[in-house]
């Protein structure tokens, strides 16, 4: 699956999920754009990248933003020539019950997770129309496909995802760009470090694999769908969820 000399964007990436989807495809070759809310986040997986032989650029972007995802894009092409590769990854929860949920933690779960990703796709898609190659995944979350008590705005974003992939890849497939959906399930980050050790338990209790998941089995999924194994695959959604939805 090798990615050498393509380039890739993956937002999100100081850690977690991300980090490890940035590390998996300059591993394969791929010259990484890393992006994060601060640059020391950002540079702290670019300086990893580099010090295992790959290539990156550490970039602070906040994807909801339209401004800095533009800069973004200038910046990745006047690096290294082209983007082949996007990954939105970058993600929050603001969770709470619908009637406690204030309308600044709706719009702030919305802005980031579903706009972020409108924003980051329309940059991409002018660069990979002209070249008639790309390669997009969306990262959205088995609770987008299942819904979760306490994350309406959460869920209501990573739907969204769904439709956008969807959308996109309809709208993009003639000109050979593939734009796909990996659905985590409950996997080990910060994200989910916070969970009861109680709520943990019951978790795993509906994972048939009987264990969270790690961010390494995100990023194997992720490598796949920009990998020219997939190259036929477009408008999926690929659940990583150790079984707990199907
Ligand atoms: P995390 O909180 O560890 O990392 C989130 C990343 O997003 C960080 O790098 C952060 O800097 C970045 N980010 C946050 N707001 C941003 C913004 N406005 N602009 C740019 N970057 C921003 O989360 P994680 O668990 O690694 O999750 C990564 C993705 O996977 C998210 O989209 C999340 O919704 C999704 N996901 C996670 C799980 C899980 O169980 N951890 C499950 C399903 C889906």
């Amino acid at each position: 699956m090798s990615l050498n000399g393509q380039v890739a964007i993956v937002t999100g990436a100081s850690r977690g999920i991300g980090r490890a989807i940035a590390l998996k495809l300059a591993l394969q070759g791929a010259a990484v754009v890393v992006t994060a809310t601060t640059k020391e986040g950002a540079a702290r997986t670019a300086d990893e990248i580099a010090a295992a032989g790959g290539r990156a650029l550490a970039v602070k972007v906040d994807v909801s933003v339209v401004s800095e995802v533009e800069a973004l894009f200038k910046e990745a092409v006047a690096a290294f020539g082209k983007v082949d590769i996007l990954v939105n990854n970058a993600g929050i929860t603001k969770d709470g019950l619908l009637l406690r949920m204030k309308e600044e933690d709706w719009d702030a779960v919305l802005d980031v997770n579903l706009k972020g990703s409108f924003n980051c796709t329309r940059e991409a898609a002018k660069i990979m129309s002209k070249a008639r190659y790309g390669r997009i995944v969306n990262v959205s979350s088995v609770v987008g496909e299942m819904g979760n008590p306490g994350q309406a705005n959460y869920c209501a974003s990573k739907a969204g995802m769904i439709g956008l992939t969807k959308s996109v890849a309809r709208e993009l497939a003639r000109r050979n760009v593939t734009v796909n959906a990996v659905t985590p399930g409950f996997i080990e980050t910060d994200m989910t470090s916070e969970l009861s050790e109680k709520t943990r338990e019951s978790l795993q209790e509906q994972i048939p694999m009987g264990r969270l998941g790690s961010a390494d089995d995100i990023s194997g999924a992720v490598l796949f769908l920009v990998s020219d194994a997939a190259a036929y695959i477009t408008g999926h959604v690929l659940s990583v969820n150790g079984g707990m939805y199907m």
